[in-house]
């Protein structure tokens, strides 16, 4: 049996929740010029549009940064690792951060102003990444070193460290997609679940979604090999593409 066999055998209402960047949206230097392709998008609405099934995007990014790259409607949204979990049609509440993390993160802003000025950085409104693959492809050791120092002056701030590919991201709280993954699980009604995901900080969704269903790991040339032997592989952002699109005939 193929993968999507395996996904229309699952119990229904079916959650199909998907990582973003590597996944959905192929990876680039620049993470602001990167594209959910249109095709992808109007396959995600057609799914959403199911009475059978749920879509929800679980990513790294925050709300605005997510918005940038779709503006769906009927899909649940879980952003900032988990940090944010959105329904349907749920607007963001008013957050607001203990003043010991507020001073941690701005002394964390100011080393990236005074050392990590040529790096890719996301503020979010709870963190702060640095993202170093434009780097690497110039000075892998700058690139290196960036990520260790960005790592240690995040412990030593008492933030939390988020480790991805070519990204070190301090965190003032801590929150994983495998959890974000539940809560919408439960939220939606759904009975069973796919989460596809290409990187480390996707293996915890995977997990629930293979205790629930199915979670697979989405290769790519910079991980051309999945975390576990056991898991689940697909071979690229393009043929998880091709799977919703062969998801979408079978299920709408
Ligand atoms: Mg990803």
């Amino acid at each position: 049996m193929s993968l999507v066999d395996d996904l229309v055998a699952l119990d229904r209402p079916l959650l199909v929740a998907l990582d973003v960047d590597g996944t959905l949206a192929p990876i680039v230097r620049d993470p602001d010029e990167a594209m959910i392709p249109p095709q992808t998008l109007e396959l995600l609405k057609v799914l959403a549009s199911a009475s059978t099934v749920e879509v929800a995007l679980i990513t790294g990014r925050d709300l605005e940064s997510l918005s940038r790259m779709e503006r769906l409607d009927g899909i649940w949204r879980g952003v900032e690792h988990g940090g944010l979990v959105l329904g349907p049609s749920e607007q963001p509440r008013e957050r607001k951060l203990a003043e010991e993390h507020e001073l941690a993160l701005a002394r964390f802003r100011e080393w990236v102003r005074d050392h990590a000025e040529d790096a890719f950085v996301e503020y979010k409104p709870r963190a702060v990444a640095v993202h170093v693959r434009a780097i690497a492809e110039t000075d892998p050791d700058r690139a290196n070193r960036l990520l260790d120092e960005a790592e240690e002056l995040a412990t030593r701030l008492g933030l939390h460290v988020r480790k991805g590919r070519c990204v070190r991201e301090a965190e003032a709280l801590s929150f994983d997609k495998g959890e974000a993954l539940r809560q919408i699980f439960e939220r939606s009604g759904a009975r069973s679940v796919f989460f596809a995901g290409d990187d480390v900080t996707d293996v915890p969704a995977i997990e629930f979604a293979n205790n629930h269903g199915i979670g697979a790991f989405v290769l790519s040339a910079e991980k051309p090999k999945p975390p576990s032997e056991s898991m689940v592989v697909i071979e690229s952002a393009s043929e998880v593409a091709q799977l919703l699109a062969e998801l979408s005939h079978r299920l709408v």
